[in-house]
C-alpha cells in the first residue's frame, strides 16, 4: 500500500474520514502531525500544520516526484498544489493563484517561499538566460523585503508585518518571464513602538550590528535565532543582485539612521517657545537627509498654516511636535518600503512580450496574507486584517462553491445545492458605503473641530444598533466581554472580537503635516527626492484631504480580490500546533480553535456533499484497470468512458458514481477505498 493510503499516518485526505465531526478531524490532524505528516487535504485544499523542526521533505528529489503528477498520486505536500495550479496554467492557460492564510506563526510565509522554489525548479529546462536572471531575482526579493518588511514579535520571530500578493508571469513555453509584488498595510506603528520582547523591523538591527562591529572591535553579537549580521550581507547582495544602485542603497542606510536619531529627538518649552532639547541631533539629520539644520528644525516645531490669503507659520506644542517626529519617523519608513517594492517591481515586471507572437501570458499569483487575530487589545490595525480575512473568506466560500456548480455544469451533472454560513453580512458590515464602518469613521474623520474616539463610537451605536454582529456596551450594557464604553465587538465568521476605539480617529487620519512631505522633497539627495512626490506642492496648493487609511485599505482589498476572483484558487490554510514554537507539541485546544475559524469542516463538508473524488477516465482506468477483466490489461470498448462504466459496474457502485463528460465522480470515499483495496490486492 502506498504510503499516503496507509492508516498508520491516518487519512491523507479529510474528505476520506469515516464521518465528519470535529472529533474526527482533530484526531486526524493531530495523528497526522505526530507522524511527521505535516500536510493533509481537504480535496484540493492543503492543510499545514508547522512543525517548528527542519524537514526533509523539500530536496531536489522530492521535487522530482512531484513533477507533472496528479494530487493524489503522491502523499499531500505543497509541492503538488504548487504543480496542480502550474498544469493547470500551462495546460488550460488559466491564470491561477494561491491562497495562503492562517495566523501569525502558522508557517505561511515558508509555505509561499517553497512553493516559489517548486516552481522555480520545474521551470526552464533550457536553461535560458533571461529566465534564469528572473527567477534570480523573484527568489533574491523575498529577502530583501524580509528585511524590511519583517520583525521579531512575541509570536513569530520572523514575522511578516505587511500583507504580500506575487504574481509570476509566464511565457507560452511555461517559464517565468517576471512578477509583480503587490504589499498592503505595513505595520509602521513598529518603528516608533514595540510590545515588550518584540523588535522593530530587521533591517534596524542589521544596520546598527553592522555599524558596531566595524566601531567596537571586542563586540560580539549577541546569540538568538536571528543572525542579524549574516543577514545584513546577505540583503545588501540581493539589493545588489536585483540592481539597487549604491546611491539607492546608500539612501536606505540614511533613512534607516535618520529614524534612529528621530527616536532620539526631545521636545521641551522655555517660556512661550518650544524647542529641540538635543539640538545636535538635528544637525545629524540634516547632514543624512542632505538637507539644511535649521528646515529641519522648522519642520519639526512649525507648522505652516493658510489662513484667509496670509499663511503663517504656527508653532508647535511639544505634544504636537512629538506627534510630528513619531509620524515622520513612520512615514519615512513606509514611504520607503513602498518605494522598495516600486524598485522590485522596475525590475522583475515583464517587458517586450508581444503576446500577439507567443501567445497569452500567464500568471500564477501568490497570497501571503495576515491571518485572521484576535489579542488582548484589538486596535484599528486588527480591525483591517480581520476585515481582510472576512473579505477572503467571502472568496472562498464563492470560488470553492463556484468552482464545484461550473465543473458539474461542464460535466454535465446536476448540482445539489449547499447549506453554509455566509458572510457577506460582516463584509457589508465594514465595508458599506455611507452605512458601514469604514463610512462612520471617515464621517467622523471629517467632520471639523476636534473629533474623538467617543464621537465615532456614538456613530457606530446609532447607525448599527440593530445590526446583528455589531454590539456595544452602550448597546448590551449587561455583556461582560465588553469591559469599558470604549468597546465594540463584532461577530465575525471565525468568532467574537472586542475592538477598542482608542487610536481609530487618529489612525485612519494618519496625518503628516506637509511640512515634512516639502522638507524631504527638497533634499539635494535625489533618491529621497523620488520617495515623496507630493513636497513639490505649496501649502496654497494643497487642496485635497489625503485619502484615509480606511478608504486606502478597503479599496486595496476590494481590489485585490477582485484580482484573485478572476483566477482559479488554489488554497492552503496553514496552523499553528503551539505557542512555544515545539516540534512535539499538539495543543489540542489551539488546532481545534484554528480549525474552526478556518472554517475547515465546513470545508470537508462542502466536497463531501458533491463528490469526494473525480478523475479524468484515462487516469481512472490507468489507476484501477487491473481489477476488472474488461479493462486488464487493456479494453476493446470504443471509449475510455464505456471502459470505466464496465469497470465501475463490475465492482457494483453503480449507485454511487456519475459519468461526466470527461471525468468520472466518485460520490462517497468508501468507494474510492474498495477501489484503493482491490488495487493492493491485485
Ligand atoms: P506571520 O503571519 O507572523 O508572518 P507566518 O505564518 O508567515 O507568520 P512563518 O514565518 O512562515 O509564519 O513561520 C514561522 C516559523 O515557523 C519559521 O520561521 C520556521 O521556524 C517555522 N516553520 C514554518 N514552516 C515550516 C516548515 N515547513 N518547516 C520547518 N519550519 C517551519
Ligand atoms: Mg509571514
Amino acid at each position: 500500500m502506498a504510503e499516503h493510503e496507509s492508516q498508520e499516518f491516518g487519512k491523507a485526505d479529510f474528505v476520506l474520514l469515516d464521518s465528519v465531526s470535529l472529533e474526527e478531524f482533530m484526531a486526524n490532524l493531530k495523528l497526522r502531525f505526530e507522524k511527521g505528516r505535516i500536510y493533509t487535504y481537504i480535496g484540493e485544499v492543503v492543510v499545514s500544520v508547522n512543525p517548528y523542526r527542519a524537514m526533509n521533505i523539500y530536496g531536489r528529489d522530492t521535487i522530482e516526484q512531484y513533477k507533472g503528477r496528479e494530487l493524489y498520486e503522491r502523499p499531500p505536500h505543497l509541492f503538488a498544489i504548487a504543480d496542480a495550479a502550474y498544469k493547470a496554467m500551462k495546460r488550460r492557460n488559466k491564470d491561477t493563484c494561491i491562497v495562503i492564510s492562517g495566523e501569525s506563526g502558522a508557517g505561511k510565509t515558508e509555505a509561499s517561499k517553497y512553493i516559489m522554489q517548486y516552481i522555480a525548479a520545474i521551470t526552464n529546462p533550457g536553461q535560458r538566460a533571461e529566465v534564469e536572471r528572473v527567477k534570480n531575482m523573484l527568489l533574491k526579493s523575498n529577502c530583501v523585503l524580509e528585511a524590511f518588511g519583517n520583525a521579531k514579535t512575541n509570536r513569530n520571530d520572523n514575522s511578516s508585518r505587511f500583507g504580500k500578493y506575487m504574481d509570476i508571469n509566464f511565457d507560452f513555453k511555461g517559464d517565468p518571464i517576471g512578477g509583480h509584488i503587490n504589499n498592503y498595510l505595513l505595520e509602521k506603528s513598529r518603528v516608533i513602538f514595540q510590545q515588550e520582547g518584540e523588535r522593530s523591523f530587521h533591517s534596524f538591527y542589521q544596520v546598527l550590528i553592522v555599524l558596531l562591529i566595524h566601531s567596537v572591535p571586542s563586540f560580539s553579537p549577541p546569540q538568538s535565532s536571528i543572525n542579524d549580521g549574516a543577514d545584513f550581507k546577505a540583503v545588501a547582495d540581493a539589493m545588489k543582485v536585483i540592481g539597487f544602485t549604491p546611491d539607492e542603497i546608500q539612501t536606505v542606510y540614511k533613512v534607516l539612521a535618520t529614524i534612529l536619531h528621530l527616536g532620539n529627538l526631545t521636545f521641551g518649552v522655555d517660556g512661550d517657545t518650544t524647542l529641540i532639547e538635543n539640538s545636535k541631533v538635528v544637525a545629524v539629520i540634516g547632514v543624512l537627509l542632505a538637507t539644511k539644520e535649521e528646515n529641519v528644525g522648522k519642520a519639526l516645531l512649525y507648522r505652516t498654516v493658510a489662513t484667509g490669503r496670509d499663511v503663517i507659520d504656527k508653532q508647535h506644542t511639544t505634544q504636537e511636535a512629538s506627534y510630528g517626529r513619531d509620524a515622520l519617523a513612520k512615514a519615512m519608513y513606509e514611504r520607503m518600503f513602498c518605494w522598495i517594492v516600486g524598485r522590485i517591481n522596475d525590475v522583475i515586471e515583464v517587458k517586450n512580450y508581444d503576446a500577439k507572437v507567443h501567445g497569452k501570458n500567464t500568471v500564477i499569483g501568490v497570497l501571503d496574507i495576515y491571518g485572521f487575530e484576535i489579542f488582548q487589545n484589538n486596535s484599528f490595525e486588527q480591525f483591517c486584517i480581520n476585515y481582510c480575512n472576512e473579505k477572503l473568506q467571502q472568496l472562498f466560500i464563492q470560488l470553492v462553491l463556484r468552482q464545484e456548480q461550473e465543473e458539474y455544469q461542464r460535466e454535465g451533472i446536476p448540482w445539489k445545492h449547499i447549506d453554509y454560513f455566509n458572510n457577506q453580512i460582516i463584509v457589508d458590515l465594514v465595508e458599506l458605503q455611507h452605512k458601514g464602518i469604514f463610512s462612520v469613521l471617515d464621517e467622523a474623520c471629517m467632520t471639523v473641530g476636534k473629533v474623538t474616539d467617543e464621537v465615532f463610537l456614538q456613530g457606530l451605536n446609532s447607525k448599527l444598533a440593530k445590526h446583528a454582529h455589531y454590539t456595544s456596551r452602550k448597546l448590551s450594557p449587561t455583556d461582560k466581554s465588553l469591559e469599558f464604553d470604549r468597546d465594540f465587538r463584532i461577530r465575525h465568521y471565525a468568532g467574537d472580537v472586542v475592538y477598542s476605539v482608542v487610536g481609530f480617529i487618529d489612525k485612519n487620519k494618519d496625518t503628516l503635516f506637509q511640512d515634512f512631505k516639502r522638507l524631504l522633497y527638497n533634499s539635494s539627495n535625489p533618491v529621497l527626492k523620488m520617495m515623496w512626490p507630493e513636497g513639490k506642492l505649496s501649502i496654497t496648493e494643497v487642496t485635497k484631504r489625503p485619502l484615509t487609511a480606511a478608504t486606502l485599505f478597503k479599496n486595496s482589498m476590494i481590489a485585490l480580490v477582485e484580482n484573485l476572483a478572476c483566477k482559479e484558487p488554489y488554497y492552503v490554510r496553514c496552523i499553528k500546533p503551539n505557542d512555544v514554537k515545539s516540534p512535539l507539541l499538539f495543543e489540542y485546544e489551539r488546532c481545534r480553535h484554528q480549525v474552526e475559524y478556518l472554517g475547515l469542516l465546513e470545508n470537508v463538508r462542502v466536497r463531501r456533499a458533491g463528490f469526494a473524488n473525480r478523475q479524468e477516465y484515462p487516469r481512472f482506468l490507468q489507476r484501477y484497470k487491473m481489477i476488472s477483466e474488461f479493462t486488464w490489461p487493456n479494453h476493446d470498448l470504443p471509449s475510455d468512458k464505456e471502459a470505466v462504466k464496465r469497470l465501475v459496474q463490475g465492482c457494483g457502485f453503480e449507485h454511487d458514481v456519475a459519468y461526466g463528460k470527461t471525468k468520472v465522480f466518485v460520490r462517497t470515499p468508501r468507494t474510492l477505498f474498495c477501489l484503493e483495496e482491490q488495487r493492493d490486492e491485485m
